[in-house]
């Protein structure tokens, strides 16, 4: 088959021709439909993230058709997508806990795991999604990391259908949350850098849209930031009401700077961080996306442009997500 191959990081993906893919026991193999790009995407091929596994195929939001490996429940032919979380030990403290997102052992598709940058993947049986016909290969596609992350970050700051939200940076999970947020009926406070930015919240529903030095206009009951930045948090965390919640949708941050407690969490207000996702996450958000007819904008990329389509990510001059289309 054919695959875009990162033969160690920092070294450009090349096109070469692999072995196909053997499911084991536990797995399927996948006709490879789409695949998104993401940002974690060049963290792994840039270096920047440790390499877990040497040569490697990248790509954690893949659509594909079981072509092997097949199932009651996941008949030959079914589509399916696969995520970030590619498997749990299911042994560890935090699996005995329904933690899940959390396991001490995870397997990372596209990272310590091949990916879908290619013809073929193979993917774990219980961690694959039927996909719901509403949506198609190329839209469901950067779904299945940006979306699923961002409706997390939803969960974890605890959102219920009316609050006032705020979303401090508008980047592709943000601007996938917006329509859950709108279709959950919750007025929507977005800070961002960049008019552009500003404008398309506008465009999707957003109630009020200003600059990330801009405070919102209202007390927020939750808000969830985007930016690797400590300076975002405090601005999200002194937007709240009293018991509101901030989470924080970043691996990294800067650092938090000092900040005044009795002004800023005394009232049980909560600052919380999101880590990597659930199947049930994974679930309910692909239904509700299903459901909205949630369609990201998407800008596609032959397997032979892989590399093109990291360095538009790199450079921001692609309009919507990166989509690789085998
Ligand atoms: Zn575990
Ligand atoms: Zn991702």
């Amino acid at each position: 088959m054919k695959a875009a191959i990162l033969a160690t990081p920092k070294v450009p993906l090349q096109i070469l021709d692999a072995p196909k893919p053997q499911p084991a026991p536990n797995a399927v193999l996948l006709r490879v439909r789409a695949c998104g790009v993401c940002r974690t995407d060049l963290h792994i091929v840039d270096g920047e993230l440790p390499a877990k596994k040497t040569p490697l195929i990248p790509g954690h939001q893949i659509v594909g058709i079981i072509e092997d490996g097949a199932t009651p429940e996941l008949p030959l032919g079914t589509r399916v997508g696969v995520s970030w979380m590619g498997g749990i030990d299911g042994s560890c403290p935090y699996c005995r806990r329904g933690l899940e997102n959390l396991c001490d052992s995870p397997v990372f598709t596209g990272y310590t795991v091949d990916g879908g940058y290619a013809e073929y993947a193979v993917a774990r049986s219980d961690f694959v999604y039927p996909l719901p016909p509403e949506l198609d290969d190329l839209h469901a596609a950067p779904l299945l990391c940006a979306g699923i992350i961002g409706f997390r970050s939803l969960r974890v700051a605890g959102v219920d259908p009316g609050d006032r939200v705020g979303l401090f940076g508008f980047g592709a999970s943000a601007h996938l949350a917006i329509a859950v947020l709108r279709s959950w009926k919750c007025e929507v406070y977005v800070s961002t850098r960049g008019a552009s930015h500003r404008q398309l919240a506008e465009s999707l529903g957003a109630t009020w849209a200003g600059s990330e030095t801009d405070k919102p206009p209202v007390e927020l009951d939750r808000a969830v930031t985007f930016a690797p930045s400590g300076d975002v948090v405090i601005a999200a965390l002194s937007s709240l009401r009293k018991g509101g919640i901030v989470a924080i949708n970043a691996i990294h941050l800067d650092r938090i700077p000092e900040f005044d407690y009795d002004r800023l969490l005394w009232g049980e207000r909560q600052i919380r961080s999101v880590a990597n996702m659930t199947r049930a996450d994974a679930r309910d958000f692909l239904q509700i996306a299903a459901d909205i007819r949630l369609q990201p904008k998407v800008t596609m990329f032959s397997l032979d442009q892989s590399k093109e389509a990291l360095t538009a990510l790199k450079n921001d001059s692609i309009d919507g997500a990166a989509v690789i289309v085998p």
